[in-house]
């Protein structure tokens, strides 16, 4: 069973086989950690992407890290928070079990994800925490056994919390 660790810190510096990428549906690149981690890994990223021709919400897309310190980037396009009324929980559980079952298809033994949709998507955070959390720890019991270790990467303090209580209320 993997286990799963709550870090703070920045996706892009993560030696792990696998970091997750909350992308946006046309691949292209963008804002936030979609950015950090094209800049970091280098041209040659948006170039394989590009023939991708986009992912849609809740699915996942695998590329090379190029110059990253990962062998692999999984990319998920996290949903857009429209109130909830709008399949936004069942699109982000979907993510995560999509990256995380194509990261292990393709070898991988450790991932780490960010914290997708709670940036300028404008997931809850204590709704998402728990979500990934939960779609988590499933995939990897079930059609993820391969993989040991998950890395919750967080950007700040505040979402590094709601990660850690979250995770302490699947364990009570
Ligand atoms: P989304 O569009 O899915 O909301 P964002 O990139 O806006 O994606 O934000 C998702 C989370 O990633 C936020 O918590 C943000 O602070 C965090 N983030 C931004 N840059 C990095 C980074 N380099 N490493 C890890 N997390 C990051």
């Amino acid at each position: 069973m993997a286990k799963i660790e709550i870090i703070l810190g920045d996706i892009t510096k993560s030696r792990v086989d696998a970091i997750v990428n909350a992308a946006n549906t046309t691949l292209l690149g963008g804002g936030g950690v979609d950015g950090a981690i094209h800049r970091a890994a280098g041209p040659e990223l948006l170039a394989v992407c590009r023939p991708l021709h986009g992912c849609a919400t809740g699915e996942a897309k695998i590329t090379p890290g190029f110059r990253l310190p990962a062998t692999y980037v999984v990319h998920t396009p996290g949903p857009i928070w429209r109130g909830g009324q709008h399949h936004e929980l069942t699109l982000l559980a979907n993510s995560y079990r999509n990256s995380l079952n194509l990261a292990a298809t393709n070898g991988c033994k450790t991932i780490a994800f960010p914290s997708i949709s709670t940036g300028v998507y404008h997931f809850p955070l204590a709704v998402a925490a728990e979500i990934a959390l939960r779609t988590l720890q499933a995939t990897a019991a079930t059609t993820a056994k391969t993989i040991e270790l998950i890395q919750i990467v967080c950007f700040d303090e505040q979402t590094k919390k709601a990660y850690e209580t979250a995770l302490a209320e699947l364990s009570a």
